[in-house]
């Protein structure tokens, strides 16, 4: 989608950090990270939000490649966070559907 920050990241139009890409997902560094891990999560794909998301598939597929970048990443033992946020009260500022995922200090519960 023409305007949208991630698409243009998915098709290499504009710069990131990608550390793991495959099976239409890409994951890269957070430009403002939150933790010593923080990475999004985003289908090649633009949907809008998880408002948007129709297909359980696709769904599934981000948790499991969330799950199999925290191993990678060595945040599978000691744990991690991912997180979800839709529309403006669940703090979605990018609307383009991503995961983050957090990592490498302890986690506050409940979130702000
Ligand atoms: P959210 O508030 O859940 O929509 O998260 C959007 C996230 O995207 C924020 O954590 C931003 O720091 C991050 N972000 C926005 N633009 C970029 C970019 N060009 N590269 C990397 N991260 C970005
Ligand atoms: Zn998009």
């Amino acid at each position: 989608m023409s305007g949208c920050v991630f698409c243009k990241i998915a098709a290499g139009e504009i710069p990131a950090q990608i550390v793991k890409q495959g099976n239409g997902m890409i994951a890269f560094a957070d430009m403002n990270p939150q933790a010593p891990t923080h990475l999004l999560i985003i289908p090649t794909i633009h949907i809008g939000s998880l408002n948007d998301a129709k297909d359980p598939q696709l769904l599934g597929g981000l948790l499991g490649f969330a799950r199999e970048l925290a191993k990678e990443q060595k945040l599978d033992t000691r744990g991690y966070r991912v997180v979800l946020n839709t529309n403006p009260d669940g703090g979605q500022t990018v609307f383009h559907l991503h995961l983050h995922l957090l990592g490498g200090r302890p986690m506050n519960w409940p979130p702000g």
